[in-house]
């Protein structure tokens, strides 16, 4: 099974920000390389429907794929919450086309904070189960 390097700051800094989108989902970008999450850019919810579905600022994707092209990060994957859901992949997640290269971080939470964690990586057009880990 793949692994996901997390640092704890960053994975708070993700359940902080599900937290603070609740009841609507959160979304945002992860940073990093070889599997090692390095920085976490949280995104407003562009979608028309954010108690139920995510879209990323496309712009602030844009930003950040030039913002790495000089160095050795770049974007490696993503994250959203489900508010009073599950941390596995909705009916409308599998929906999405999936960039092979992305990795999905998906958060459950609840009123009384952030529950689990979990990450996928996208194998043969499905989202398998990856190992969060908080060091390297
Ligand atoms: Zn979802």
């Amino acid at each position: 099974m793949k692994k996901l390097f997390l640092p704890t700051d960053l994975e708070a800094q993700i359940r902080g920000h599900c937290e603070d989108n609740y009841p609507q989902e959160a979304c945002g970008i992860l940073i990093g390389q070889g599997g090692q999450v390095t920085k976490v850019i949280p995104s407003p919810n562009l979608s028309a429907t954010p108690e139920k579905s995510f879209e990323i600022d496309p712009a602030l994707i844009i930003h950040h794929q030039r913002d790495c092209r000089a160095g050795s990060d770049k974007i490696i994957g993503h994250y959203h919450s489900h508010p009073d859901g599950q941390a596995v992949p909705s009916t409308h997640d599998h929906a999405q086309n999936y960039d092979e290269a992305l990795i999905w971080v998906i958060v459950s939470v609840t009123k009384k904070g952030a529950q689990d964690m979990n990450a996928f990586a996208t194998h043969d057009g499905q989202l398998v189960h990856m190992v969060i880990s908080t060091q390297k």
